[in-house]
């Protein structure tokens, strides 16, 4: 069974898909972090700019998106894992650094046609609870259930800021804004798998709902549909 849950940044998808997960007992999948990974190695592997991002080589690609290479690790006590030649980078993919790159990366064709790969690779082992911005639209168009999970921009930013905060990076609300509509920008408008709300997704708006809340909220929704 794979169960997709899209929508914009800060919108507590991986929160929400990794709650999710533990009580049907599904694996795991946090797309974003497979972006992550690739813009991270571009930049510290490959010695890649910012700019470079938008159109990396296709030979570095193949190198780094290399199953022997690039381990994507869920267990449930430990969370999601991304492992590259051995060692654990999972700790540098969450800055907002690497926001911006991930988001930059994710526009490129051909980063997005090998992870499509290593997705649905990992379909066929496991039930799967899956999030991103083109899981149910692109990816994975035939899932038992969709779910698109979305908040204001305004309280979206607001989740980022403080997230930023606890670990020791100080933005303004303004400042906040600007990145998350820039993100928001980049992942609606580019031309390959745009974030868009697929037809048959279940959209669950959680300005005003916590986590345990909105989950609840989609358990009853799963339970409607009778999926689980
Ligand atoms: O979900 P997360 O914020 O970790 O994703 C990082 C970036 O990767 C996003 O800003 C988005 O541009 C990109 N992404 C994507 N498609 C996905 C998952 C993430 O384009 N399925």
């Amino acid at each position: 069974m794979i169960i997709t849950i899209d929508g914009p940044a800060a919108s507590g998808k991986s929160t929400v898909a990794r709650s999710l997960a533990k009580k049907l007992n599904f694996y795991y999948l946090n797309t974003g972090l497979l972006y992550r990974a690739v813009a991270y190695l571009l930049i510290n592997q490959c010695s890649y700019e910012q700019n470079a991002l938008r159109n990396p080589d296709e030979a570095d690609l193949n190198s780094l998106i290399d199953k022997t290479r690039l381990i994507y690790e869920y267990d449930q006590d430990k969370k999601e894992q991304v492992i590259f030649d051995g060692q654990d980078i999972t700790s540098f993919l969450r800055t907002s650094f690497i926001d911006e790159a991930a988001s930059i990366v994710s526009t490129n064709k051909i980063v997005r046609d090998l992870l499509l790969n290593v997705q649905r690779v990992a379909a066929q082992k496991f039930d799967l609870v899956v999030d991103g911005r083109d899981t149910g639209s692109v990816v994975f168009p035939e899932a038992d259930i969709k779910i698109y999970l979305s908040a204001s921009e305004k309280v979206r930013a607001e989740r980022w800021r403080e997230y930023q905060e606890k670990n020791g990076n100080i933005f303004s609300a303004e400042e906040a804004r600007n990145i998350i509509d820039d993100r928001d920008k980049r992942d609606k408008e580019r031309e390959v798998a745009p974030l868009v709300i697929p037809d048959d997704a279940i959209f669950v708006e959680n300005s005003k709902l916590d986590i345990p809340e909105t989950v609840e909220k989609v358990m009853e929704f799963m339970n409607k549909s009778r999926v689980i």
